[in-house]
C-alpha cells in the first residue's frame, strides 16, 4: 500500500505522512468567522480539507480519523452588525452557522466531527493565556493581555520564512503604547458593556482571534496532533501566532505537524472584491443553478497549492462531464438501497488509481483524470464508488434528477415543446410529402447538440452532454 505524501508548509517539503497515533488522527482547520454567508473563497478549504478527510478516513478507517472545525463566533465584524442591525449576537451566529452547514453540505461536505464554538472554549483560553504569563511569554498591559514575541524570537517566523525584524519592517503592525514590541499581538482585550465580554484576571473582555485557535485544538486534541490547516493567508499572522502561544506553551515540537495551506481562489482572473462586482456566495452560485456537485468539480479540478480561477467557463464544462457520467450510472440503476447492498457485501470501493493520486499530496486533479479514464471502461462499480468517495454523489436517489444538472429550464417541459414542433412539423409533411421543413428543424436540434429520435411512436428529444440551450433561441 502506498503511503500518503503530503507538502508540509512547516518543512517546506513533500514527506511521509506518519500519524502520532494511527489510531487516533487528528486534523484540524479554521473556519469561518460567522456574520455572513460564505464567499467561494471561503469554501475552497472546505473542499480541500473535506476531500483529505475522506482519504484519510479510506486509509486509517472512519473511526480513527478526528477533523476539528471551528466558528468564530467573537469578532469585531459580527459586533459592526449586531450593532447595526439591532439583533443579538447569538442569533446572527446562529444563523449564520446554519447557513454555512447548509452551502457546504451542498457541496457535499461532511460536517467535521468536532465543530467548537469559540465563546464555549473561554476558560480554556484563560488558562492558556495564565500559563504563558508565568513562563515569561506574555504580559498584562492596560486591560490587555500580548505575547511577547521576543520571547520566543529564534521561532518566530518559522512557518512562513520571515525574521521579526523584516515582518516588522513589511507588516502593518498596529502600533500601541502598551506593546513592548510592534510585533507583540493581543490574546485578550477589553470589552466595553456594549460588547461581548467575560470576566478574567485582567478585568472584564474577550479574546484575540489566534489564541482561539490554539486553546481549542489542545483541549479537543491534547498539545500535539497531526495536521492543521487554512487558506494560505491565514499563514502570517494567524498560524505563526498559533504555533508561537502553543509552542511557548507546551514545547517546541508540540502542536501540529503538518501544515498544509490551499492557494486563494481568484474569479474570472481577478481577486474577488465587492467593488469589482465579482463577489459571491456559495449561495449564489446555487442560486443561480449551479449544482453543488457541479462546484465541487471546478474546485476539485485545480491542485490545492495552485492559485484557482473560478469561470463560468469551467463550470459548464463541469457540468457537461457530470451529466455525462450520471446519466451512464444511471442507465445502470444506482439507487441508495442498491449501493447499499453493493457495501454491505463488499463490492464498494473507490478504483485504486483514484485513491493512488489522492495520497500523492491530494492530487484531486488527476483524481479527475482517472475518473474520466474509468467512464470509459467496463468498471463502473469502480466509476460508481470513486465519485462517492470524491464527494460527487451525495445521493443516488437523486442520480436521475442530476442527470440533467445544467440543463435547467429545459430539461423538462420546454424541450417537449420542441418535439411537438418537429411532431407536427413531420405530419404536415406526411401530407405534403415535402420534408424540408423537418430536416431544417431536426438540423436546428442537432446543431443545439441533442439527440433527435423519430420513429412511428413519436418524436423523443435527448440532450446531450454538451447541448447548448442558445441555439434554440427563435426556434419555437
Ligand atoms: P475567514 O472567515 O475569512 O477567516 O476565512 C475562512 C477560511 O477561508 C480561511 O481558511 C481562509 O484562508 C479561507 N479563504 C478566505 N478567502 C479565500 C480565497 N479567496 N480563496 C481561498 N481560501 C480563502
Ligand atoms: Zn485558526
Amino acid at each position: 500500500m502506498t503511503e500518503i505524501k503530503l507538502y508540509n508548509t512547516k518543512t517546506r517539503k513533500k514527506g511521509v505522512f506518519t500519524p502520532l497515533d494511527a489510531n487516533n488522527v487528528r486534523m484540524y482547520v479554521c473556519g469561518p468567522t460567522v456574520y455572513d454567508r460564505a464567499h467561494i473563497g471561503n469554501a475552497r478549504p472546505v473542499v480541500v480539507f473535506d476531500t483529505l478527510y475522506r482519504l484519510l478516513r479510506h486509509v486509517y478507517g472512519a473511526e480513527h480519523v478526528t477533523y476539528a472545525r471551528n466558528f468564530t463566533d467573537v469578532d469585531d465584524k459580527i459586533n459592526t452588525k449586531a450593532a447595526e442591525t439591532g439583533r443579538s449576537i447569538r442569533d446572527i451566529t446562529d444563523e449564520t452557522i446554519g447557513w454555512y452547514l447548509d452551502d457546504m453540505g451542498a457541496l457535499g461536505a461532511m460536517e467535521p466531527d468536532e465543530a467548537p464554538r469559540a465563546t464555549e472554549y473561554i476558560p480554556q483560553m484563560i488558562a492558556m493565556i495564565e500559563e504563558l504569563i508565568l513562563k515569561g511569554h506574555a504580559y498584562a498591559a492596560e486591560g490587555h493581555v500580548l505575547f511577547a514575541v521576543d520571547s520566543w524570537k529564534e521561532h518566530y517566523g518559522k512557518l512562513s520564512g520571515r525574521s521579526v525584524d523584516d515582518m516588522i519592517a513589511g507588516a502593518r503592525v498596529e502600533v500601541a503604547p502598551y506593546k513592548r514590541n510592534p510585533m507583540d499581538f493581543v490574546m485578550w482585550k477589553p470589552s466595553t458593556d456594549d460588547q461581548p465580554g467575560w470576566e478574567s484576571p485582567w478585568g472584564y473582555g474577550r479574546p484575540g482571534w489566534h489564541i482561539e485557535c490554539s486553546a481549542m485544538a489542545r483541549e479537543l486534541f491534547g498539545e500535539r496532533f497531526d495536521i492543521h490547516g487554512g487558506g494560505l493567508d491565514l499563514q502570517f499572522p494567524h498560524h505563526e501566532n498559533e504555533i508561537a502561544q502553543s509552542c511557548a506553551c507546551c514545547g517546541e515540537d508540540t502542536f501540529a505537524q503538518v501544515w498544509m495551506h490551499n492557494e486563494m481562489l481568484q474569479v474570472e482572473g481577478k481577486k474577488m472584491s465587492k467593488s469589482l462586482g465579482n463577489f459571491f456566495s456559495v449561495r449564489d452560485l446555487l442560486d443561480q443553478g449551479y449544482a453543488g456537485e457541479v462546484i465541487r468539480f471546478v474546485y476539485l479540478s485545480t491542485h490545492y497549492s495552485k492559485p484557482m480561477d473560478w469561470t463560468d467557463k469551467k463550470a459548464k464544462e463541469a457540468e457537461a462531464t457530470l451529466r455525462d457520467w450520471y446519466r451512464l450510472l444511471h442507465t445502470m440503476n444506482y439507487t441508495n438501497d442498491t449501493v447499499q447492498t453493493l457495501k454491505d457485501t463488499g463490492q464498494w470501493k473507490p478504483h485504486e488509481r483514484v485513491v493512488e493520486v489522492l495520497k500523492n499530496d491530494l492530487n484531486t486533479h488527476q483524481a479527475l483524470v482517472e475518473v474520466r479514464v474509468l467512464s470509459s471502461t467496463d468498471l463502473i462499480p469502480e466509476l460508481a464508488a470513486s465519485l462517492e468517495f470524491l464527494g460527487l454523489v451525495n445521493d443516488w436517489d437523486s442520480l436521475g434528477q442530476m442527470a440533467s444538472v445544467g440543463l435547467g429550464e429545459y430539461s423538462g417541459m420546454d424541450l417537449s415543446a420542441f418535439a411537438e414542433l418537429l411532431t407536427d412539423a413531420r405530419s404536415v409533411a406526411m401530407s405534403t410529402k415535402n420534408f424540408a421543413k423537418v430536416d431544417e428543424l431536426k438540423a436546428k436540434l442537432q446543431a443545439a447538440n441533442i439527440e433527435v429520435r423519430m420513429s412511428k411512436d413519436g418524436v423523443e428529444l435527448i440532450p446531450k452532454a454538451d447541448f447548448d440551450p442558445e441555439k434554440l433561441e427563435g426556434l419555437l
